[in-house]
């Protein structure tokens, strides 16, 4: 290649990253960003990790598809933030759209950052603890340094604001939903629109659809979206309710708390650290909350780890059956999510568990359908529709924050 077309090559690949859209994720201990060019077709990505411990670094992944590692040791939000923010600065991002995971029951839809919102987005603490106050680090830290950058806030909650009371409320007394907003509302909202949303516009099915979304990452959830709105989930109040996940146990009997309590003495504290950190996959399996590695342990006879994802499957196929039950009717399932996208076997245990709705898994097309690629899984004769697509949770994000700010 002569140095005049690489020369033009480099101009070209900066120009497609035109007028992109910055989007953050900010967690308790770890910032995702992807900057996403208008078009879509265009992205660099990267993430933070390890904040505040020795360990603190940037992993950034450059338009050349180059890996850098930045090391940021001690390192918290706001530092990483700075860093992540002159590592893109050269791109001139148009706005900023960040996930924020409770919207409560005031936002059913993104909406632009003002002193207003970035109070209620502290605010909802109360219903996420771990996770808000970190977005709100987040928007402000990018308010300091681009105060005339717009920014947005996409919530996880929003697109299941489309709930009816049947699905969301619980069955408890009337004054702890009308004067402390006790009820269900869900969450992995941008993923379980994007899938099914996706899975509407591939499917040859013409009219209306009405799927059931799983999405079983580390966190697993799993969902009814009919004429592209939300009718139930299986997360509630907090991401711990529903599914069997990575570390949460998702739903145990209530009354396990006051047990463990009188029987061991727990405090509510360890109690809550014990469902959400110490449950699921990890604690079932006595061995780790990564379904690679489980599932390697169960082929190879470790009982406990076979246990683990028998229960895995036979909860995520129970609650499809169940939430089957909120659709009109009903078109097809969607997986995605790290174990929804990557595990054929997985897939065919859920689709088993539903023995009796008639469904037929295509078995080369589900064992191809893995690392990431998109289709169909179900056999011709097959009562619904199959389908893997998997999530990009960053895409949908951005489209939202330019929708909400007139860019789109
Ligand atoms: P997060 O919720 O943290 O975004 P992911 O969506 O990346 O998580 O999903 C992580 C889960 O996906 C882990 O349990 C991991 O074991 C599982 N997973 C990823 N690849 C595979 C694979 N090839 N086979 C089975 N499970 C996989």
């Amino acid at each position: 290649m002569s140095p005049t077309n690489t020369f033009h090559d480099q101009n070209a690949e900066t120009s497609t990253l035109t007028n992109p859209t910055l989007v953050l994720n900010c967690g308790s201990s770890s910032i995702k960003y992807a900057l996403i060019s208008e078009d879509e077709s265009t992205r660099i990505t990267g993430l933070a990790e390890n904040l505040g411990l020795d360990t603190a670094r940037i992993k950034h992944t450059t338009l050349n598809n180059e890996k850098l590692e930045i090391p940021i040791s001690g390192g918290r939000h706001k530092l990483a933030l700075q860093k992540i923010l002159e590592l893109l600065e050269q791109y001139h991002f148009v706005a900023v759209g960040h996930r924020v995971v409770h919207g409560g029951r005031e936002y059913s839809e993104a909406v632009r950052v003002d002193e207003h919102v970035l109070s209620e987005v502290k605010r909802l603490k109360i219903l996420a603890p771990l996770h808000n106050p970190a977005h709100a680090l987040g928007i402000e830290a990018v308010q300091a340094i681009y105060p005339n950058v717009p920014q947005v806030v996409v919530f996880d909650t929003a697109f299941h604001q489309t709930m009816p009371p049947v699905a969301y409320r619980y069955p408890i007394p009337k004054a702890l939903f009308d004067e402390h907003r006790i009820r269900r509302y869900g969450f992995h909202g941008t993923s379980h629109a994007y899938v099914s949303e996706r899975a509407s516009d591939i499917t040859d099915t013409k009219g209306t659809h009405g799927w059931l979304t799983a999405h079983l990452g580390n966190g697993c959830s799993a969902t009814a979206v009919y004429d592209g709105k939300s009718l139930d989930t299986s997360m509630g109040l907090t991401p711990l309710e529903g599914l069997m996940m990575g570390t949460r146990s998702g739903d145990v009997d209530p009354s396990l708390h006051m047990h463990l309590k009188r029987q061991l003495d727990m405090s509510l504290e360890d109690i809550d650290a014990m469902l959400n950190h110490e449950s699921g996959l990890m604690g079932v399996s006595g061995l780790s909350n990564d379904l690679r590695t489980v599932e390697q342990a169960a082929n190879e006879g470790h009982a406990d780890a076979m246990l683990a994802v028998e229960m895995f499957c036979y909860r995520v196929g129970k609650y499809l059956a169940g939430l089957s039950c909120a659709l009109p009717e009903f078109t097809g399932i969607v997986f995605t999510g790290g174990i929804g996208e990557n595990s054929a076997t997985t897939r065919n245990r859920i689709l088993e568990v539903m023995r009796h709705f008639g469904i037929k898994v295509d078995a080369a097309k589900n064992a191809k359908l893995v690392g990431g690629n998109e289709g169909s899984i179900h056999a011709e004769d097959s009562s619904i529709e199959l389908w893997v697509v998997p999530t990009d949770e960053e895409c949908r994000i951005a489209q939202e924050t330019r929708a909400a700010l007139n860019l789109a």
